[in-house]
């Protein structure tokens, strides 16, 4: 039985994944790099996306590509300076689009299993308050964007969520609030927010550090396998031991399991928000402007709204375009967020099938991973610790984990 554990990165997925070691009685101290919190995970839109079982690597998807271009005033942006890594993502996850029902497949079980374990989080942190399981709308501003939208939703595949189309009380609510009227919307019933996610940074880590765990500021350059032991390198050369290693570090997992031969291609899908921190928004779910591709959340703290789809190198430049186009669309639907908005930009973790990779490798029986989780890394953060967990003291697996393992690219994927 594994008695300490080091968790590298202290995301969401690492520090809900340290969490459930430490209540299992393992003793986890978490490697962070940055201890100011903004990773993705702390500047996400805080949508329980539960009915998100499409995956993002299909046919239509990659079709809808060029009207979706930024040039073309959509949220996907193609940088030419980071074509090296675009390119070959882009190659890859065309190879995937044909494996679709294999994504939905794996995607499914996962998102069934997120809204109860993010249930279970919030009662054990006792901050039920923070999961607010009132749904999320997606609005229309024209009639045509309306029907095709409504009818894209009816065809999907949303799992558990449920929805219908907005009723005539919602429908003059977002009217009072918003310069445009929508032209049509519906409203997922059962689809969750997360109320405040620096909260939870502060909370997640207190909880771990009472419980026994550790939080230690430092970067982990690499790994290091030997006699079947995994071993995390730090900045400097020190090199830290444990019964179990666990790589959960975002988008830099890919680098670190490089560092031992394994090929893990993900790729920084990064995102922008503006962050408005007070505002007399009233207290309504999410709401997605799905012709403009943003999501406005209102969260304990202010408003924010959130787009882009960046494909390029995680530590490239931000671009104050993007930031610029925000401001442009909150400003055309009328929402309170002004000129002192906070500018934040961050990377999703990528795979080119858009599934996330958990599991044990093969190169060290001591060595974990969770990494991977694109837009859904909020959502499946509970539901992934508790497989971590799992796996770590020899528990049966809840679900097959086979459709995660990240040597399905070793085949050349
Ligand atoms: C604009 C935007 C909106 C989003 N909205 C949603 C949403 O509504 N719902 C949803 O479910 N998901 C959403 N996501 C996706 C979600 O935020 C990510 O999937 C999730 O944050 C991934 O969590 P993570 O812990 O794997 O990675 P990260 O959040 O990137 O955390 C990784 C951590 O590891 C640390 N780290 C990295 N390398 C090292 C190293 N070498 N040594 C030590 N520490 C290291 C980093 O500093 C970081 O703190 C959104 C993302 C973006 C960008």
């Amino acid at each position: 039985m594994s008695k300490n554990a080091v968790v590298i990165g202290g995301g969401i997925i690492g520090l809900c994944t340290a969490m459930a070691l430490s209540r299992r009685g393992i003793e986890a101290t978490v490697i962070e790099a940055d201890s100011a919190h903004r990773a993705a995970s702390w500047g996400n839109a805080g949508h329980v996306a539960i009915e998100q079982v499409e995956p993002l690597a299909s046919w239509p998807m990659i079709r809808s590509a060029p009207r979706r271009l930024f040039s073309a005033g959509g949220a996907l942006a193609l940088p030419i300076r980071d074509a090296a890594k675009w390119l070959p993502f882009a190659l890859r996850m065309a190879g995937a689009a044909g494996r679709v029902q294999a994504g939905r497949a794996a995607l499914d079980p996962l998102l069934a299993g997120a809204m109860p374990a993010w249930r279970e989080l919030v009662a054990s942190l006792d901050q039920r308050s923070w999961l607010k399981e009132t749904g999320h709308y997606v609005l229309w501003e024209s009639a045509a964007s309306a029907a095709a939208g409504l009818d894209a939703w009816r065809r999907a595949d949303t799992g558990t969520a449920r929805f219908r189309p907005i009723d005539d009380e919602e429908r003059a609510q977002l009217a009072s609030l918003l310069a445009r009227p929508p032209a049509g919307g519906i409203r997922f019933e059962n689809t969750g927010q997360v109320a405040d996610l620096k909260g939870l940074a502060r909370v997640l880590e207190e909880n771990l550090c009472s419980a026994g765990g550790t939080i230690r500021t430092a970067r982990v350059t690499a790994l290091a396998v030997e006699d079947d032991t995994a071993r995390a390198v730090l900045e400097g050369g020190e090199q830290v031991t444990a019964d179990l290693v666990v790589v959960s570090a975002g988008v830099r997992s890919g680098a670190l399991m490089r560092s031992i031969g394994v090929h893990a291609p993900i790729i920084a899908e990064r995102g922008y928000h503006l962050h408005a921190r007070r505002s007399d928004w009233p207290d309504l779910p999410p709401l997605v402007f799905e012709d403009r591709s943003m999501i406005v959340t209102r969260f304990d703290d202010g408003l924010r709204a959130a787009s882009f789809v960046e494909l390029g190198d995680v530590d490239s430049p931000p671009d104050p375009r993007k930031w610029q186009r925000l401001r442009t669309h909150v400003s055309a639907l009328g929402l309170p967020i002004g000129a002192d908005a906070v500018e934040w930009m961050g990377a999703r973790p990528t795979l080119p099938d858009y599934i996330p990779a958990i599991g044990r490798s093969r190169r060290a029986a001591n060595l974990l991973y969770a990494f991977g989780h694109q837009h859904l890394g909020l959502t499946l953060a509970p539901i992934t610790a508790g497989l971590v967990a799992a796996m770590a003291t020899g528990a049966p697996a809840p679900l097959d984990l086979a459709p995660y393992d990240i040597e399905r690219f070793a085949k050349g994927r």
